[in-house]
């Protein structure tokens, strides 16, 4: 968290807002968690221990919900068979996309489609 969502201000590293006195310690230590947790879940995945690395990525996504945690989860469901619960995660996340990062991920999408090319005369 480089600016204080309440006021904007830059943080420079600490935990409570100079100008609004906004004190993010609790949230910065969920985030620090999460950051555990999502290393625990790639040190199981990399032992085969998907449930494991499952519960991991659920307690990450619970404490700190980014891009990298809900993806994180929604590969460790799949893993699982909980079909249900990876697309969950996965539309929760991008739901949380800003449309800037929506709009050019499906850009970037349509360019590796070649079906997307609206040059080709309809068949
Ligand atoms: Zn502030």
């Amino acid at each position: 968290m480089e600016n204080c969502p309440t006021c904007n201000a830059r943080l420079k590293g600490n935990r409570i807002c100079r100008r609004c006195k906004t004190d993010f310690s609790r949230a910065l230590e969920a985030a620090e968690q999460a950051q555990a947790h999502l290393r625990l879940a790639a040190e199981a995945y990399s032992d085969g221990r998907f449930e494991t690395m499952l519960e991991h990525a659920r307690h990450a996504f619970a404490l700190h919900r980014t891009g990298t945690s809900g993806h994180l989860l929604a590969c460790a469901a799949l893993l699982q068979g909980n079909y249900h619960l990876a697309l969950s995660a996965w539309k929760t996340i991008e739901k949380g996309r800003k449309p800037d990062a929506r709009a050019a991920a499906q850009r970037s999408s349509s360019v590796d489609d070649p079906s997307a090319n609206r040059n080709d005369p309809p068949t």
